[in-house]
């Protein structure tokens, strides 16, 4: 049998991982949403590699310093190592959306990036974001299964939800959609 590589969860940041406060930064205002560790573990009990892929605008927009990113970057990710769910890699577009880069999300660089360093399984692999252009990126890298969280209307996911909370409640309910 040929070895499809492995089976991935790419992960919005702001609205996924934590409440979207808006150009988040510091650590105090950085707030978990509810369900995201059960709904995390889901996929790490099936072998699933986590990888957040996120746009960070507001480190050229100068809200924030890539330093800062990284700081707060590094206390979530040993928060989260804390719950048993580790995070391969986060990958940040730190540019405005005027400088048209190639990593800006729905452009799908961060993810190129990821398959440079991996080998993926894009087939059965899933990507969960709160905007268009999360779904889009999925879309634009060939990443097959998609939710779409938040009371935005989002085209073309998969799986819609309004809350992070919703869909763990959903795929505790209905493990087998989930690839093991
Ligand atoms: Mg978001
Ligand atoms: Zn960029």
């Amino acid at each position: 049998m040929q070895e499809r590589g492995a089976k991935a969860l790419f992960l919005d940041r702001d609205g996924i991982i934590n409440v979207d406060h808006g150009y988040v930064y510091e650590i105090d205002k950085f707030e978990f949403t509810e369900g995201l560790f059960e709904l995390l573990r889901i996929f790490v009990a099936k072998g699933y590699l986590l990888f957040v892929v996120t746009n960070q605008s507001g480190i050229e927009r100068g809200y924030y310093s890539e330093d800062d990113f990284q700081t707060l970057t590094k206390w979530m990710l040993d928060r989260l190592k804390k719950e048993g769910i580790e995070v391969t890699s986060v990958q940040f577009c730190p540019h405005e959306p005027q400088k048209k880069c190639t990593c800006r999300k729905p452009k799908r660089g961060m993810v190129d990036k990821i398959l440079s360093q991996h080998r993926i399984d894009l087939a059965n692999s899933w990507l969960i974001g709160d905007k268009q252009s999360d779904i889009d990126l999925a879309l634009n890298s060939d990443i097959a299964n998609t939710i779409g969280i938040g009371k935005r209307t989002i085209e073309k996911a998969t799986h819609t939800f309004k809350t992070i909370l919703e869909c763990k409640l959903f795929l505790e309910e209905n493990q087998a959609i989930i690839k093991s």
